[in-house]
């Protein structure tokens, strides 16, 4: 075997050590898979060993779960139906054979343990794990628009009951090894480093070789279907699951089968169920789209597939930032988490401190859950400078500034801190909405001027939109992805223009809600149907959370820079009104579209006198198609974007619209959904809105033309791969 090892010692216990060659993390690749039964088979028939413990050979990790690249490309190699459930089966077949081999297994869990990784250890008779606040245990394949496939569905929910397991489930969040106990998903935490002894010692005490759900007096936690407690997790389960989902996502619903069918049979009829849905779900173009943008394509750009290859790899070591603001602080802070060592500018020294304090509360935050020591927080803290001195730029990898939105403060402040940069140095703009070239005007080094866009809150939106001016060098694009991965963020790179990439478009959704509330459609409506499509919110609210005097200000700024060219959106009115005269700025002063001073928050009961209801219908013919409305005129102005040459890399184009603006993640993002409409379809859907609602959802040239052609953007994507 390449994976596993194994090693009798002198009590017979098998120790069987996971080790993937090659690779720093364990993962459940097509080889793995084909070695499982080997092993099991060796456990079972060797009258030399009378129990075995498996456990990680990697420090990283017990096992981080499924090769997902390997199980897209290997299960569904075409449709055939029969051959797509024996690979599906292939890791069931074994783990069952596993917990039925006759003699104990322990798994002894000494990293973390994800998707697959952990149905490993459910199927062994007994579980161990180090106690470190690195490890998690979970079941998280329905972020990528599955469920577990390799028992997962069956077991957990025998050892926690159905409605602990299906809110693991349902919401793929994970375990810290004491919270696993608790749980019932683990039996023991052990000091790091004594899982092993601990597994065998279980062992050695008389183990038994038999699963709870193999014995003749088990009864499922909480009880099942027939059972008048159990029935209650299935009729409330569905509803909830309803209320998360909206119906968008074909693995919720087909997780809440398989536990509903699986738990009434035993586990070798259970664990085929599971597989059928399993297969069923991974074939439906939601699992597809968010299996390749959400693994596949974030992983590459994770790994700097879009990085120039031409320039050195650089490791930034002291990065400045200017700006202690919200934003600015934020860096500071993920630049400390990453080891950089910061130099935070503002304007007063109680701006500076400030915007350190902020720091220290996010350290704080992790101290107290254990993820810190002492030391290392007492370090982290200790690599931020707050200061008021340019002088301290010096030897800066980077500098990104932060600071208010104004042209004019951002030319001062590039001035000052170029006066301090060596060569080789590189400067970024985290400004939203200024064009890039036209900030590099003042730069003495405009091939080093970079636009470097971090998300709010910047400790937990994992995107960096990096943009790239007229005169943007490659050596500034290569040090900024250097930069970004070393933060542990995902970068896109896109080209310069009005809102870049994912404000422009982001804002198309915003906009649309407005549309649609000057025509009288009800509020509660509008946000309703917008989180229907699958968006995080409403558009009404999402204009609160973003501010609704910065969509003024924005408006403004636009109608100076275009002059007669300017068109105002509709609905604009509302807002400036809003703004101007009533001084409704949104969620910052409690006053926006929604009343924020009780909770939950209330519509604003002024609302109707500004925009009075027109339309009041629900039909699920109207809610469908404004649904789709809503999520069109996204995917148009992205397909304008490509057009225009502000994207042209489907990968990023998809993952940047589901982790910049929360665009629909069902979908696998918006070219995907205009790939699996297909061209034609959604040019023909596009052309109606327009008619219906104007020019906004006129499909580009470049749609037409592919239509025409019979093309779609991963389809030509992979043709110039292919050809390169
Ligand atoms: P903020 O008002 O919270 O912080 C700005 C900081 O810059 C303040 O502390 C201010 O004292 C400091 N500052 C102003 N002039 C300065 C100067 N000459 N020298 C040094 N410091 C100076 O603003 P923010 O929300 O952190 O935004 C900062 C930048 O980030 C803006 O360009 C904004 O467009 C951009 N941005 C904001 C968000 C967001 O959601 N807030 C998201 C992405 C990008």
């Amino acid at each position: 075997m390449e994976n596993f090892k194994i090693d009798v010692d002198a009590d017979g216990i098998a120790l069987i050590t996971f080790d993937v060659p090659g690779r720093s993390m364990n993962t459940l690749t097509s080889g793995v898979m084909a070695e499982i039964p080997e092993w099991v088979e060796r456990v079972k028939t060797d009258d030399a060993i009378k129990g075995a413990v498996l456990t990680s050979g990697k420090a990283s990790g017990f096992c981080a779960g499924a090769d997902l690249g390997d199980m897209a490309s290997g299960m569904l190699g075409g449709a055939d139906l029969q051959a797509a459930f024996d690979a599906g089966w292939r890791l069931n077949g074994a783990l069952r054979a596993l917990e039925t081999c006759g003699k104990p297994v322990a798994a002894a869990i000494n990293g973390l343990a994800l998707g697959g990784g952990l149905e490993l250890t459910l199927a062994c008779h007994y579980r161990v794990v180090g106690d470190s606040p690195k490890i998690q245990l979970g079941l998280p394949e329905i972020k990528v628009g599955l469920f577990p496939g390799g028992g997962g569905t069956q077991r957990l929910s025998r050892l926690v009951g159905v409605q602990a397991a299906m809110m693991a489930m349902s919401e793929g969040k994970s375990f810290r090894p004491n919270d696993a106990k608790g749980a019932g998903i683990v039996h023991e935490v052990v000091p790091v480093g004594g899982e092993v002894e601990a597994a065998k010692a279980w062992i050695k005490s008389g183990g038994k070789a038999v699963q709870p759900w193999d014995d003749k007096s088990f009864k499922l936690p909480g009880g099942g279907p027939y059972h008048p407690a159990g029935i209650q997790n299935f009729l409330v389960g569905n509803a909830m699951l309803r209320k998360q989902s909206y119906g968008n996502y074909p693995a919720v619903l087909n997780l809440m089968k398989a536990v509903y069918e699986g738990v009434q049979v035993p586990m070798d009829a259970a664990l085929r169920i599971e597989t059928r849905y399993f297969i069923k779900t991974l074939m439906t173009p939601q699992a597809q789209g968010m299996i390749r943008s959400l693994f596949l394509s974030k992983q590459e750009l994770d790994k700097g597939a879009v990085r120039p290859a031409g320039v050195l790899k650089s490791d930034p070591k002291k990065v400045t930032v200017i700006g202690a603001g919200m934003m600015g602080a934020g860096i500071a802070y993920v630049q400390a988490m990453a080891g950089i060592e910061t130099i935070l500018i503002d304007q007063t020294q109680e701006a500076a401190d400030k915007g350190k304090a902020h720091v220290e509360e996010l350290l704080k935050k992790r101290l107290s859950r254990g993820q810190l020591t002492q030391d290392k927080f007492d370090a982290l803290l200790g690599s931020v400078t707050a200061t008021t001195d340019y002088n301290l730029i010096k030897g800066s990898d980077l500098v990104i500034e932060a600071v208010f939105e104004n042209r004019e403060i951002k030319a001062d402040v590039t001035k000052r801190a170029e006066a301090q940069l060596e060569a080789g140095a590189v400067f970024g703009s985290n400004t939203s909405t200024l064009p890039i070239t036209g900030l590099a005007e003042a730069s003495v080094r405009p091939e080093d001027f970079i636009g470097i866009h971090f998300f709010s809150p910047v400790d937990k939106m994992m995107l960096v939109e990096v943009i790239l001016g007229e005169k943007t060098g490659d050596f500034a694009i290569a040090k900024s992805l250097d930069y970004i991965m070393k933060i542990k963020k995902t970068p896109i790179v896109v080209n310069d223009g009005r809102g870049f990439y994912t404000s422009r478009c982001f804002g198309t959704y915003v906009a649309e809600g407005l549309a649609m509330l000057e025509e009288g459609y009800a509020p509660a409506m509008i946000d309703n149907i917008g989180r229907m499509t699958g968006m995080p919110r409403g558009p009404l609210e999402m204009h609160d959370d973003v501010a609704l005097d910065l969509s003024v200000k924005i408006a403004k700024q636009t109608k100076d820079d275009l002059g007669d060219a300017y068109e105002p959106l509709p609905g604009w009115k509302i807002v400036q009104t809003m703004v101007e005269d009533l001084g409704r700025y949104g969620r910052k002063n409690g006053k926006g579209f929604y009343d924020y001073d009780s909770k939950p928050k209330k519509l604003w009961s002024g609302l109707s006198d500004l925009a009075p209801v027109k339309i009041n219908d629900s039909t699920p013919e109207v809610v469908e198609d404004q649904k789709r409305r809503l999520l069109y005129r996204q995917a148009v102005e992205v397909a304008r974007c490509w057009e225009e040459g502000v994207i042209d890399d489907p990968r990023e184009a998809d993952v940047g619209a589901i982790l910049a603006w929360g665009f629909a993640p069902w979908t696998g993002g918006p070219i995907t959904m205009i790939d699996q409409t297909g061209l034609k379809e959604f040019v023909a859907q596009a052309d109606q809105y327009a008619a219906k609602y104007g020019d906004r959802f006129s499909p580009p040239q470049l749609l037409r033309d592919m239509a025409a052609k019979g093309e779609t953007f991963y389809g030509n994507f992979e043709g110039k791969k292919a050809a390169a």
